[in-house]
């Protein structure tokens, strides 16, 4: 026992004295920390805003986690214990000694043991101290009770320890080889990914023995909660006892899996050698061979040990022996990097994550898509993003450090050889391993989008994607890294400072740090679009992208300078040294700080200049102020709009529209009205008219609100004529935050952009948290029904009941311009082409939309019951997919609404593709706009597949009855008659196509 007791104490002794042991705590720490502390990190957080972060709920959620991106630390940490004797070769001193193998294995399992628990108890640690962050959302945060954390620690991750780190240390003891520990834990990792992919690819809906056998326990713990409320997940723990769903599958499983670990530690304890001889073994043949080898080199000729003359060796530095040097030493580091495991655990992984994702890029919230280019990219380099952090960040401290680990520093900086030279050679070895990893991840997505039975390869856009936009990246990353194991004095602070960097980014970001400029290597969201390719994204993207690489390529000439190099390197004297290499570097290093600050400049001018720069705080606190400021005219009695009739121009090569309109109101009320009040919420309405005297009374900053006294009021029943422009014009480029309704191929906007008569109720903040963020009241619940003043409100459009319509659209090159209505008559003019639409005598809904793309047009005609009814589809060219199925919907929801509601209003019924800026479909007056993301790649795979595009279509087409046809007033319930019984109406389209049975798949 006391020999037990002395293995033990050494490996705590060794393991308290390594930087590793932190660092891993710090990584569990940091994690459950910023879940609770960062209200957007992390799943729960992210997820129904109602679940409290440190709940019990979120702890044992996190702990799975844990558990399965530690299953890496677990076997580095046990696998190494046990290897450590065999890769020094003190093992043949340790076995001559009279070790017993309970005090050998014991020891050294236990050690591991707790340092593993250790390394984990910074998911206690963090999450607690997390509740006491001042800018936590504590709405959010619950009283601390120490069973919370106590329970799922215990159960979750010390049971996994003890599985997980036996079966390392086993596997580590029987092979002695620290490649296949390693190679076991990204197999583990592997297969597990690959067993959940399979498993809900099958959608089976057996719950018990798939829990009881998930040896990480993510389906588990699915099984258990997926039918938990937010009360039960907010004082529930997954339950040791009987009890829930799936009764006892908690116990069954973690009994089982512990007994796994007893299983292999019993295997090690039959079959692990205690002696020399037999560990030795197996590498005899080997080293009989050497052996061999040695004797045949020792029979051949021994030279004269007389100097013979040395031949004539002419010296030359000149450029081509740097490249020499260059290139030899580039393809020394680049071995170097390839030749280890660790790279290959990395490229391993790498290739399993983006196979497994890319899997699942065509399947789209529960629905089956075509896994486009698009899709495919974000599947498999979204996820890997990481991957390619991680490469530069590792190798960037790996080559810097290299020969000073080896210590071999004192010949590498002796040899003739610049600065230069071997750091270029440093980064080139890293981007060039990048750029196969990136190589690797374009190769995954292509086989995966061909298993998935897609063909039409984009390499294109993979390239642009891969190369011009985040190999940019990764590079100013490289150079970042490289600068920072350059500066500091030891390898484990670079890391920390590299990764915090990273780390800190989306932190900043949700603290309202949301300027590119500040941010270490951000760029602006863009979003790829079929429709409109990176379309209007690109300046933005590419001046930021030159802004960072030029900032961070700086710093790499700064730590050219700083190269270590003769055996004093400290800060001063290489300071020194810097100052005296200085002179060479200063060319390039002006040039890039000119880059620095002209792509700077150009942002800010563009961001900060041309457009008003404002970030998510600031737009919010604007539509604070609003209600605040407004809210009490909310009730007053204005005018009704009655007409609406436009002329609209679309210039979507400059991304604006311009146009003027004119809204006949008549008063409904039975007062005079003096006063009329405008909203407008995107800045777009000038030049406001008055078909009779006015005057302006006051108006807010950015035109939000504009109040306007009538000289005579308007008399109950009396019909005013309003007149105004409207327009946006977009300047340059903005810091995010682009509106989506302007692209070059695919604009969509609606009556936001019109004034808006009177207060705007959806204008409202309506997120709990950020009214209290505001200090705004709880949001105002719907009038009760039968409320007088609500009762006269309608639902969608506040300011207007029923409208005729009328305008001429007009749009430039081959685009066409489509709004709600008949299409009256299309000419040409002045190169632009001009579209009159018109209701006619039918009234409609005060809800119209304006779009313009290169569009394919799919008609058909429909005879049903009540007349003909002309249904079309315009899309993009490229998405021919679902185009046929939502006809047949459509035709479909005809028969069925007509026959059982009340006939088509209308004699066409139009749905138009836009870009997936934004992904929804929308029920205008006979026109639907429906975004590329959801309808126009569906797929069919599987006959019980939910049929999406199907459903959408029938579900917007049931609009035209519920809430085109009939419309309630603002009070409660009416939501039912719109949203609800269009979804109803949509089910029973399905229901008469696939039957009862499927209605059943479909609603689970
Ligand atoms: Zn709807």
């Amino acid at each position: 026992m006391a020999m037990f007791w002395e293995f033990f104490t050494f490996e705590i002794r060794f393991r308290i004295k390594s930087v590793s042991t932190y660092v891993y705590f710090l990584v569990w720490f940091a994690f459950s920390f910023l879940s609770v502390a960062s209200e957007s990190f992390g799943p729960v957080g992210n997820s129904n805003g109602k679940v409290l972060l440190n709940g019990p709920y979120a702890n044992s959620y996190n702990d799975l986690g844990s558990c399965l991106f530690g299953v890496i630390i677990i076997a580095a940490i046990f696998g190494t214990s046990i290897l450590r004797d065999f890769q020094r070769d003190t093992y043949q001193i340790l076995f001559t000694k009279p070790v017993s193998k309970f005090a050998y294995l014991g020891g050294r399992w236990a050690g591991s043991f707790v340092t593993t628990v250790f390394a984990f108890s910074g998911m206690l640690f963090g999450t607690f101290l997390g509740t006491f962050a001042p800018w936590a959302d504590h709405a959010r945060i619950g009283a601390n009770h120490p069973s919370w954390y106590i329970q799922p620690f215990l159960s979750i991750i010390v049971v996994q320890i003890f599985f997980m780190g036996s079966l390392f240390f086993t596997v580590a003891g029987l092979t002695r080889k620290i490649f296949v520990v390693y190679l076991q834990g990204v197999a583990l990792f592997m297969l597990y990914i690959i067993g959940l992919t399979v498993f809900s690819a099958t959608r089976s809906l057996e719950h018990f023995w798939s829990g009881i056998l998930d040896p990480v326990g993510l389906l588990l713990f699915n099984d258990i909660t997926r039918y938990w409320t937010v009360i039960e997940m907010n004082t529930h723990l997954l339950p040791w006892d009987f009890s829930g769903n799936s009764p006892g599958i908690f116990l069954y499983n973690r009994l089982l899996w512990t007994a796994v670990g007893l299983l292999s530690l019993g295997g090690l304890w039959t079959f692990f050698p205690m002696s020399i001889e037999a560990l030795t073994a197996r590498s005899q043949g080997k080293r009989a061979a050497k052996a061999r080898l040695q004797d045949a080199e020792e029979e051949r000729p021994i030279r004269s040990l007389v100097a013979g003359r040395l031949p004539r060796v002419r010296q030359i530095f000149g450029p081509g022996t740097s490249l020499a040097q260059y290139l030899s030493l580039t393809r020394l580091r680049i071995h170097t990097i390839t030749h280890e495991i660790p790279f290959w655990a990395i490229v391993g992984l790498l290739i399993v994550f983006a196979a497994n994702n890319g899997h699942f890029a065509g399947h789209a919230g529960g629905a089956d898509v075509w896994p486009v280019t698009y899709l495919m990219l974000q599947a498999v380099e979204g996820s890997a993003t990481l991957f390619f952090f991680i490469v530069a960040t590792l190798y960037a401290a790996e080559l810097i450090w290299r020969e000073r680990d080896n210590h071999f520093d004192g010949i590498h900086d002796a040899l003739p050889m610049s600065e230069t030279t071997d750091w270029i050679s440093k980064f080139t070895a890293i981007v060039l391993v990048e750029a196969v990893l990136l190589a690797v991840t374009m190769l995954v997505g292509i086989v995966m989008q061909t298993i998935a039975g897609y063909y039409r390869y984009e390499l294109l856009q993979y390239l642009k994607e891969l190369y011009i936009v985040t190999l940019p990246q990764i590079v100013a990353f490289t150079f970042f890294a490289l600068f920072i194991q350059t500066m500091v004095s030891n390898k484990f602070v670079g890391h920390g400072i590299v990764i915090g960097v990273f780390v800190l980014q989306p932190i900043l970001f949700s603290f309202g740090w949301e300027n590119t400029l500040y941010l270490p290597g951000a760029t602006p969201p863009y979003t790829y679009s079929d429709m409109n390719g990176y379309g209007h994204f690109v300046p933005a993207l590419f001046w930021s992208i030159a802004y960072w690489v030029s900032i961070f390529a700086f710093l790499g000439l700064v730590s050219i300078a700083y190269t270590r190099r003769g055996s004093d390197d400290s800060l001063g004297a290489r300071t020194r040294l810097a100052w005296r290499r200085a002179p060479r570097l200063v060319p390039a290093a002006t040039l890039l700080l000119l880059s620095a600050a002209g792509s700077g400049f150009w942002y800010f001018y563009n961001a900060h200049i041309l457009n008003e720069y404002l970030t998510a705080r600031d737009r919010r606190r604007i539509r604070a102020g609003y209600e605040r400021d407004f809210k009490q005219y909310e009730l007053l009695p204005q005018p009704k709009v009655t007409a609406v009739d436009a002329a609209v121009n679309i210039y979507p090569e400059r991304r604006s529209f311009d146009g003027t309109g004119r809204f006949t109101l008549q008063n409904k009320s039975a007062a005079p009205i003096t006063q009329v009040h405008v909203t407008d919420e995107q800045q777009s309405v000038s030049n406001v008219q008055f078909d009779r005297r006015f005057h302006l009374v006051s108006r807010a900053p950015r035109d939000l609100y504009s109040i306007y006294a009538l000289d005579r009021p308007l008399d109950p029943g009396e019909v005013l004529t309003l007149t105004f422009s409207v327009g946006h014009t977009t300047r340059g480029f903005r810091d995010g935050n682009e509106p989506a309704e302007f692209a070059y191929n695919g604009t969509f906007f609606d009556a936001g952009y019109f004034p808006q008569i009177g207060y705007d109720q959806g204008f409202e903040i309506d997120d709990p948290r950020r009214r209290r963020e505001e200090k705004l009241g709880p949001l105002e619940e719907m009038a009760p029904r039968g409320e007088p003043a609500h009762s006269r409100i309608n639902l969608f459009s506040p300011n207007s009941d029923w409208i005729t319509w009328h305008t001429v659209v007009s749009t430039s090159g081959e685009q066409v311009a489509i709004a709600p209505g008949y299409l009256q008559r299309a000419w040409q003019q002045d190169g632009r082409r001009f579209y009159e639409y018109s209701m006619g005598a039918t009234h409609i809904a005060n809800f119209y939309s304006y779009l313009s793309a290169r569009y394919t047009t799919r008609k058909e005609a429909y005879s049903g019951p009540y007349g003909p009814v002309n249904l079309e589809v315009y899309y993009d060219p490229a998405h021919i997919y679902d185009i046929e199925d939502m006809l047949a919907s459509s035709r479909a929801g005809l028969d069925y609404f007509q026959a059982h509601y009340s006939p088509f209003q209308f004699t066409q019924y139009r749905i138009m593709e836009f870009p997936r800026y934004r992904s929804f479909a929308q029920s205008f007056p006979n026109t639907v706009p429906y975004s590329e993301g959801i309808g126009f790649i569906g797929r069919m795979l599987h006959n019980d597949d939910v049929d999406l595009t199907y459903f959408v279509t029938a579900h917007e087409l049931g609009h035209q009855w519920w809430g085109h046809q009939l419309i309630g007033a603002q009070v409660q319930g009416s939501n039912m008659m719109s949203e609800t019984l269009a979804q109803y109406s949509a089910y029973m389209v399905m229901q008469q196509k696939y039957g009862k049975d499927y209605m059943r798949t479909l609603l689970s």
